[in-house]
């Protein structure tokens, strides 16, 4: 399994990264003994980053990953978040980020994280961010309880600014870099490339749309996106190829992006996803699929608060 730097940490994480969301039965209801099975499996097949957060599954994911990473802890990348805690629960207070790890930390079973991302920064305030959240974040670096710290969201623009105000050591961006979405590159990638901040791209498969069972009921992407997807889905099919794989293979591909990280909590998933990490696709089919794709490319949604969802 390639492993890539973060940014200019001494991180080495693995391409293909796992996300954890699964595990809180954010995409429907996972099974336990097999999501530890499926991270048990991806330490041997060389992942080592892992990615989770309180939000998800209201405590739940970060339970089940505590328990799975029993013994393994140390040879692994393990990151999680705060200042989310649920659809509506925010607090990016300096009180409650350290709170939040805390109790992060007992659930997962160890005393430090290698990175803490204040989670879905868009639903906060620029200022207290800036000012309060990432400052307190830091000192929890400076006692040793997280490595390295981090922001992560939706919008780009948001993202560029708050990093502008403030350095980070790592950016993790979602459902903007895949095969229905690039505008992660527009301005996010040259920023972080320039500063030395490590990228992390997420949701490749759109949040499930870009697999054959297609989307969770909650996906915000409209119809349009969907039907677009499932064309897409038959195209593979009949020239005996998988969505996802394609759909993995593209965001892999990214020069700049450190990880690729994708939800899995099956040990089938992580099979499929670890092979697909070499198989390029024929080219003929992106093109294909690109035709397919372009009226509905680049289609968004706003994420937080509006205003913080403007350009950079
Ligand atoms: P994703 O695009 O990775 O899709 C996950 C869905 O695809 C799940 O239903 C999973 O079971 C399914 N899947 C995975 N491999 C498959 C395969 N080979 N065939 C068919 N289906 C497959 O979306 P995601 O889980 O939202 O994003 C990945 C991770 O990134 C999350 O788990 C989380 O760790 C992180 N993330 C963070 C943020 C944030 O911080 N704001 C937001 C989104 C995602």
């Amino acid at each position: 399994m390639t492993r890539r730097k973060l940014g200019t940490t001494d991180l080495e994480i693995s391409i293909l990264g796992f996300g954890a969301s699964p595990f809180g039965n954010v995409f429907g209801d996972a099974d336990p003994a097999e999501a530890i099975r499926a991270v048990h499996q991806a330490i041997d097949e060389e992942i080592n980053f892992f990615d989770v957060s309180p939000y998800y599954g209201l405590t739940l994911a970060e339970t089940r990953l505590g328990e799975a990473l029993e013994g393994r802890r140390h040879n692994i990348c393990l990151s999680t978040k705060c200042g989310r805690y649920g659809d509506r629960d925010f607090d990016f207070s300096a009180h409650r980020i350290r709170q939040g790890l805390e109790e992060s930390l007992t659930r997962l079973r160890t005393d430090y994280v290698d990175l803490l991302f204040a989670h879905d920064v868009e639903f906060g305030s620029p200022e207290q961010i800036v000012e309060e959240t990432l400052p307190a974040m830091r000192k929890l670096q400076e006692e040793g309880k997280v490595r390295y710290v981090g922001i992560s969201g939706y919008p780009p623009g948001f993202l560029i600014r708050i990093a502008q105000a403030i350095p980070v050591d790592a950016i993790l961006n979602y459902c903007h870099y895949n095969l229905l979405v690039n505008d992660m590159d527009h301005q996010l990638t040259p920023f972080a490339k320039e500063r030395g901040i490590g990228l992390i791209n997420a949701s490749p498969l759109h949040m499930g749309i870009l697999t054959e069972q297609g989307g969770p009921a909650w996906h915000p992407a409209p119809g349009g996106v969907r039907n677009a997807v499932r064309r897409v889905a038959e195209l593979c099919r009949a020239r005996g190829a998988n969505l996802s794989d394609i759909a993995l293979r593209f965001c892999f591909d990214h020069p700049d992006a450190a990880t690729t990280l994708v939800g899995m909590s099956a040990t089938q998933e992580v099979s499929r996803n670890v092979t697909a990490v070499d198989g390029g696709p024929p080219p003929e089919i992106l093109k294909e699929i690109d035709a397919i794709l372009s009226p509905v490319h680049n289609i968004i949604w706003i994420s937080g608060r509006p205003e913080n969802n403007l350009p950079a």
